[in-house]
Parts: structure tokens; sequence; C-alpha cells
């Protein structure tokens, strides 16, 4: 066993190590001063300040964003200022000690004393440092903008509205001023209208399936370019419907045919039933999302002309909102409410256009397969799932009746079919009623024709 000799000269340090020690210890503090110094002096930059919204008109209550930053000594103060006529009045003011590099802040006009007019907002943001006799750089916003306090209002021209539980209702409304956003709020969600040519609103909204009727309660709305909002009410009946319920079992030849085309996915998970799982939830999820995203780039300008048209000679697998249940050797493994409509023919049937449009997408997506969507305008969207080849590309002008691609398996396909779904602005809704010449006419056609064409729409 061998012991550690103990460090002889443990005893004391010269006076070389204390030296070295102090200017180990002191040169630090010598180079922050000496940089400090330098940037309370030789900081000549300003602050960088922005202010958000940029907007021309303000309500009192609209909040805006003011941000600064300043790399160098930091922020010290901001003050927000409006001026109207003779009347200044501080809407913010903030000291910041010590100062610092970046700082955001949110105000309203409530508390201004403003009237409703023309005033001028400024921003001032002084950085730390000793310029300028110490007060520090300053950067200053300012802004002329108009105070408009009187909120838009909305009216329904449409007198009453029958909109079933997964279906669609439309409105056309009228607003008295510029409206920078308008619609139908259901729940937290806003379907947008569309100003026609005559001046007047058109709005598509959805009834989700998966929202209760009693919850299911439509509200026109509209906000200016002052942020000034106003909600509006319209007659609506919302008419509850029963969705089926449906079992589909999976087979381990169904995951053995179905899985390799998912192999990238999830390497963790090994277990086909558990892949399964996953795939379904969520990959469906993200697809989903992806499907919302597309809602987004739907067109102002209604594309599509009288009824939406199925595949021919096809019957019905799968129905829309069905409750539907996986089951695997009898025992429950997954569930999802089923947003499209199933349809099945001889293998690779040519799938045609629903409608004329413009293709927004096409190629693999996900649990749906190899899929087209089609823009049909106003928010309105067909999808069609599950193909085996695809006829079209993204940004194709198509016309009711051309080929879209043929059905297939892919993706979760349960066989040879077309998953066909309609979205509005994302959100999947029934087809039954847009392949319906008679419901389109009455709630759809006949309702644009009469209330949004300009000219002699009757009083109500
Ligand atoms: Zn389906």
């Amino acid at each position: 066993m061998r012991i550690k000799k103990p460090f002889k000269k443990s005893g004391g340090f010269g006076p070389l190590f204390y030296l070295v020690a102090g200017l180990l210890v002191a040169a630090p503090l010598v180079v922050a001063g000496v940089a400090g110094y330098y940037l309370f002096l030789k900081d000549a930059h300003k602050p960088q300040v922005t202010l958000l919204p940029e907007a021309e008109a303000a309500s009192l209550k609209r909040t805006f964003t003011v941000s600064a930053a300043d790399e160098e000594s930091g922020i010290r103060s901001l003050t927000v200022t409006v001026t109207q006529g003779q009347r200044r009045t501080d809407v913010l003011r903030r000291q910041y000690d010590p100062p610092r590099d970046k700082i955001s802040e949110r105000f309203n006009l409530e508390g201004s004393e403003l009237r409703g007019g023309v005033f001028e907002m400024q921003v001032a943001a002084y950085d730390g440092s000793f310029a300028n006799l110490g007060a520090g750089n300053a950067a200053r916003v300012s802004r002329r903008m108009l105070l408009d306090m009187m909120p838009p209002s909305v009216k329904p021209l449409t007198p009453a509205h029958y909109v079933r539980q997964g279906g669609v209702g439309l409105v056309v409304y009228e607003v008295n001023k510029d409206a920078t956003r308008s619609g139908v709020m259901v729940g937290d969600v806003l379907y947008p209208g569309y100003k026609q040519k005559s001046g007047q609103y058109v709005c598509l909204f959805a009834f989700p399936a998966d929202m209760d009727a009693d919850a299911f309660k439509p509200r026109l709305f509209v906000e200016d370019a002052a942020g000034n909002e106003r909600a509006g009410f319209f007659v609506n009946m919302a008419i509850k419907r029963r969705f089926r319920e449906e079992r589909v079992d999976v087979s381990d030849e169904f995951l053995a045919a179905r899985l390799p085309a998912f192999a990238g996915l999830f390497p963790e998970t090994r277990d086909p039933v558990e892949r399964f799982k996953k795939l379904e939830s969520e990959l469906r999820k993200q697809n989903d999302a992806t499907l919302d995203a597309l809602g987004k780039k739907s067109s102002p300008e209604q594309l599509w002309d009288g009824a939406f048209i199925y595949m021919p000679r096809s019957v019905v697998r799968g129905s829309f909102g069905a409750d539907r249940t996986y089951t695997y050797k009898g025992q429950e493994i997954a569930s999802e409410r089923h947003m499209g409509i199933d349809l099945s023919s001889t293998p690779r049937a040519p799938v045609p256009a629903a409608n004329n449009g413009r293709v927004v997408f096409a190629g693999p997506l996900g649990v749906y397969g190899n899929t087209v969507v089609i823009d049909h305008g106003m928010g309105l969207q067909s999808l069609y799932g599950n193909l085996s080849s695809l006829a079209v590309h993204t940004d194709d002008e198509v016309k009711k009746g051309d080929l879209v691609g043929a059905t297939g398996t892919s993706g979760l396909a349960p066989g040879d079919q077309v998953h066909f779904a309609m979205y509005l602005h994302g959100r999947p809704v029934i087809p039954i009623e847009w392949w319906d010449a008679h419901w389109l006419e009455d709630n759809v056609t006949s309702k644009i024709k009469r209330y949004a064409s300009g000219g002699d729409a009757p009083q109500q």
C-alpha cells in the first residue's frame, strides 16, 4: 500500500504568488470597467424600436405592442405619448433599472382621453449610455392615426338558415363600412365571408359533426380597420343528425399489406397492431393539419358550378360521420370519426373531379394514401384519397368530370376504393349536400342569386 506524500511547500506562498493571483483577480474587473466605460461613452447607436400593428386607424381597445432593443447599453426607459390638438397624454411610461437588452410592452388607448379623429402617437426609447449629457441615445417613432370609435354594424339579409349537423349553411350579410375581417363565428372558428361585386358578403359556415346541437350558436362577426368588433345575430335552426356506427376488422393480412408503406415512421414501435394505432392517431392528426392549411389557400371566387358529382357505378362502403371502431381478433384497438364517404367500384376505377376547381394538393398524404385535393373556392374543397394513381398535378385547373386518378388501396384503405371528402376551410363537411341538386339550389345558389347579386334585392 502506497501513501501519498504530503505537499512539501504547503506551509507558505511566496510574494510572486500574491502578485500573479492579484493580477488574475483584478484583470477581468479592469477589462469590464474599461469596456463599460467605453460603452457608456461610446454607445452612439440609437435603440431599435418597432410599433405594431402598422395600422392607420385605432379603436380605444386595440392592443398595440411596442418593442425596443439595444445590444450595447440596453434600454433604460420607454414612453408612448398621444397628442391631439393641445392635449398630450402618456399612455405608457416605463423605467428599466438595470437597463435591459430587449423589452416588449403592450398597451391600448383606453386611458388616453382621446376623442374620435386624427391624433399622433409617439414612442420614445432611451438607451443606458451616457450620451447626450447622460440622457442616453433616444429613438423615436411617430405615427398619425385615426381614432375610430364607431363599431361597424352587420346585418343578415337571408331570412332563415337550416343547418344539419355535419353540414353547411350560407348567410348573406351587409356591413355598413369597410371590414378587414368578417364572417360567421362558430365556437372560436371564424368562417370568412367573401365580398361580392354587389357589395354584399356571402359566407359558408359549418355545423361541425362533432359539435353538440345545443353548442352550435353561429354568430355574424365583423372587424374594421381600427380593430372595432361587432357581433350580429341571425336566425339559425340546428338540425341534429344521427351518425352510424361502423366496425372495421383489422386482420394480419391487412396489416402486412398496408404497413410497409409507412416503414420510415415510428421506428421505435415494432408491433404491427401498435404501429396501426400510432398511424391512426398521430399520423392522422398531422395529415388533418395539412388539410387545415390547404383550406387557407382557397380562392375567394366561387369556382364550382352546379351540383357536385360522385364516382359513377359505385357503392358506399363507409359513411360520413360514422363512429368507426377498428377491431383486431375481436378486441377494439382504435376508433375515429370517419369524415368522408368510401366509394367502391371495380378495382382501379376512374375517379372524376366532383366539380370545377384548381388542384391544391396531389401526392401521398399519410393515412389518406395517394391524395388529390381540389379547391372550389369560398373555402370549399374536395378530397380524393386511397388512389392507386394520380392523373393531375398541383395547380392544374380541372373541370367537373375530369379524371383525377384511379381508385386503390393506398394509405389505410380497407379495400380498393376512393375516400371522398368535402372540406370547408379545412374542416370536414358532409358530401351528400353538395351532390344534391335540390339542397344546393335552395341553400346556396338561389340565396346568392337573390340576396347578393346586387340591384333589386328584396326588402325583408
Ligand atoms: Zn374513408
